[in-house]
């Protein structure tokens, strides 16, 4: 191929000649600029607050979703013509269902609302339209699921997400939340085993409130807040870097010299061009009803973070499905690229999702908030017990939750927390646990239960502003906030987890207290024996240190904590009856669906790294090595004319032969690994670890031997955009 000479410094020019992108909010009457509230939500659709359904039909809707039935056809209808009207009225021309399937993002297959009628045009959306999709399902992962003739899959309307209009430049379409299954009614998608492990949750929890003394409780929902963190790089950079555009990270790039180590970056001034961004970001997801809250910088260069109100957590999902969707439209327009992967430049911080979870019940109690009464007090430490017990039982499943190809080189790295799953509770609670493990200053009746100044607990938890950063799963005062999910992730499917992982435990101590209350315990007693009882066993997994210290990793392997590195050998545990039984046990999936899960994760984590070592090698030699190359051939040129006037080379022959060097070194390993990816792949999970292992070790070198080629050939002859382009914006 031909290098043209010139092409990085011209995206060079076009990166640093933009200007922020000119946005106004639109006017209201008397042409001052809407607030918020005056267009939140205007895209979406609740069918609670539509004047076009009587209230009557609204209140009878309500009932049957709390009480978990399907709703009746003649009420789906009222919906389905309510927001037929609603969505033409504002200019959709089409309905599609969305649904998550297992690629990791959302699909949508659109129909129009135009339908003839007597030969006449009309619009209309009929109720099953609305309640039911067909999607071919054979075209969306189904981890071998079902024979591949039968290839039907359904999608089916989840009337507890608003229906919203998406837009694009030439029109709008209404999109129905669903969740998708197949044929044989096995989940084939984010949403429903989410829908199912909150519905797990919500008795279990309730029954622990009543026999915790919180008698008002009827139901309990989790609810969620999720921070998204993203880099963006300029629109120009992106499309020169082939790896970005084919993986969603750079493979290799030297690192800039100067990049976080001045820690001025996190939440420093925000650049023009990015806060433009960002408030044409609000103003969309405010019209969507995604209540988009915090925004500022992150601790790399080019690193971003939003973060939105919490709500109900299967909202909170599709939310944040749509806030990943809206960001990469809204950057395009600013002339830049979202970058969502979790590492996208090595050397810097890469990027999580901390999902912060908690539950609240239907009287407004959060679970996790420590009350004022002492009463409130030990229900509070209780239900912290079972969490953390949680955490150590099913650490395995929850690590196998937040695997994937881009959040390996994340967890474990210097910035995020490892692959070891722990949980940070902070002095405080520590502190009042091991207290009362030891039987100390406590005694076990009802008024003066906590003699630790512990009936001023919430305060104490608010006071206790320290933060721990370098913990997986850490207690932030009144949510647990789980870090570990890498920025790309669909957050619904580690949620699902630790919702199940959480409702077997609440089984388990339901049965606990029952016994122990029926032996003629009181409330309190039963309560503290088991939170005794729970933390006494899984106390082991309770870190408050530094949870990127080597001595981490030592000390949790001394107390037998997993550490599962990689991403096949989290996924392994799907594989072990043992480690999965619970979610099976507690109804969120079947055996056969556990499978089915593996395969597809394992599939695509394989598929995820060969896209990654084809792009490399392509790259090596359609950009490294012909960079190299021509820098050589203008050395050898002026070594040889030096010669003929009889001046030494020193200097000209030392680099020659540095580059060559280099060249042939790289050469060879990524002929190395060419042969790699041809060679007989048949057992997966052996084929994907040796990928997690060997092969990755091989590229991380390769990428060091570009690196080293980078920083030798003169800017002139290097034909890709550096980390010195990506991460700078202005
Ligand atoms: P940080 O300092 O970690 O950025 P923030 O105060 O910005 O913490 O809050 C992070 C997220 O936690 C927000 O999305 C917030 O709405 C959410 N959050 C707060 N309370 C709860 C709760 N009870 N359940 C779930 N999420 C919550
Ligand atoms: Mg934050």
């Amino acid at each position: 191929m031909t290098i043209e000479k010139d092409s990085v410094s011209s995206l060079r020019n076009r990166a640093t000649s933009r200007n922020p992108r000119h946005f106004n909010v639109p006017l209201d009457n008397l042409g001052l600029p809407k607030k918020v509230s005056d267009y939140y939500g205007e895209l979406t659709f609740d069918f609670k607050t539509s004047e076009d359904i009587s209230d009557a039909t609204k209140k009878e809707i309500i009932k049957a979703l709390d009480e978990g039935r399907g709703i009746k056809k003649d009420h789906a209808e009222a919906i389905a013509k309510a927001v037929t009207d609603w969505a033409v009225r504002n200019g959709a021309t089409h309905f599609c269902h969305w649904f998550q399937p297992l690629t990791g993002g959302t699909a949508e297959k659109h129909d129009a609302f135009f339908s003839l009628k007597d030969g006449k045009p009309i619009e209309r959306l009929s109720a099953s339209q609305l309640m039911q999709g067909e999607p071919d399902a054979s075209s969306f992962p189904n981890g071998g699921s079902r024979s591949t003739f039968e290839a039907r899959g359904y999608t089916t309307w989840d009337l507890t997400s608003p229906m919203f209009l998406i837009e694009t430049t030439n029109g709008r379409t209404l999109c129905i939340p669903t969740a998708f299954v197949s044929y044989f009614g096995e989940s084939l998608d984010i949403k429903t085993p989410l829908l199912k492990s909150i519905s797990k949750l919500s008795p279990a929890a309730t029954k622990f409130l009543q026999l915790a003394g919180h008698k008002e409780t009827t139901s309990v929902h989790v609810t969620c807040g999720a921070e998204q963190e993203y880099f963006l790089v300029d629109k120009a950079f992106y499309y020169a870097r082939p790896d970005l555009v084919m993986t969603g990270r750079t493979l290799f790039g030297a690192l800039t010299t100067r990049n976080q180590q001045l820690e001025d970056h996190y939440f420093g001034l925000i650049p023009d061009r990015v806060l433009a961004f960002m408030q044409e970001l609000d103003y969309e997801l405010h019209r969507l009803g995604i209540p988009s809250k915090t925004r500022h910088n992150e601790v790399a260069p080019g690193q971003f973070e939003m973060a939105p109100i919490f709500s109900e957590a299967n909202v909170a999902s599709d939310n944040n499905q749509m806030i990943m969707t809206t960001m990469r439209r809204i950057a395009e327009k600013h002339d830049m690229m979202v970058l969502l992967h979790e590492k996208p430049f090595a050397g810097i911080n890469g990027s999580g999702k901390h999902v912060n979870w908690s539950m609240s019940d239907d009287t407004g109690l959060n679970l996790l908030e420590p009350g004022s009464e002492p009463q409130s007090n030990l229900r509070f430490l209780a239900t912290v017990a079972v969490i953390v017990e949680a955490l150590h039982r099913y650490s395995k499943p929850l690590r196998m939750a937040i695997s994937g190809a881009g959040n390996d080189h994340r967890l474990g790295a210097n910035e995020a927390p490892p692959s070891i799953i722990s949980a940070y509770l902070g002095d405080t609670l520590d502190k009042i646990f091991h207290t009362i493990m030891e039987d100390k200053s406590f005694t076990p009746r009802s008024n003066n239960v906590i003699d630790l100044g512990t009936n001023q607990l919430a305060h104490l938890l608010q006071d206790n502003t320290d933060r721990n950063r370098t913990s997986p799963f850490a207690f932030t005062g009144n949510k647990f906030e789980f870090r570990a999910v890498g920025s790309s992730h669909a957050i619904g499917f580690p949620m699902t987890i630790l919702n199940a992982a959480v409702t077997d435990i609440f089984n388990e101590a339901n049965a606990y207290l029952e016994a122990e209350q029926a032996k003629g315990q009181t409330v309190d007693q039963s309560l503290m024996s088991l939170i005794k009882k729970l933390m006494g066993n899984s106390m082991k997994a309770v870190f408050n240190g530094d949870g990127y210290s080597k001595e981490w990793v030592a000390e949790a392997a001394r107390r037998g904590l997993p550490n599962l590195r990689t991403t096949p050998e989290a996924l392994k545990t799907m594989t072990n009856a043992e480690d999965y039984s619970f979610l099976v046990r507690n109804g969120i999936f079947k055996a056969e669906e556990v499978t089915t899960r593996y395969n597809i994760l394992l599939e695509r984590y394989i598929k995820i790294r060969e896209i990654e070592f084809e792009t490399m090698i392509d790259m090596i030699h359609q950009y490294v090595i012909p960079s190299g190359l021509e820098y050589k051939s203008v050395l050898a040129n002026l070594i040889k004319g030096q010669k003929e006037i009889g001046v030494a080379s020193n200097f000209e022959m030392d680099a020659y032969k540095k580059v060559s060097t280099k060249i042939d070194e790289i050469h060879s390993l990524s002929t190395n690994l060419q042969k790699e990816l041809s060679g007989d792949h048949s057992d997966h999970q052996k084929y994907a670890e040796k990928i997690g292992s060997e092969l990755m070790t091989m590229v991380t070198t390769m990428a060091g031997i570009c690196n080293e080629l980078e920083e030798l050939i003169p800017n002139q002859f290097y034909t890709l955009p550096k980390y010195y382009d990506m991460l700078f914006l202005r």
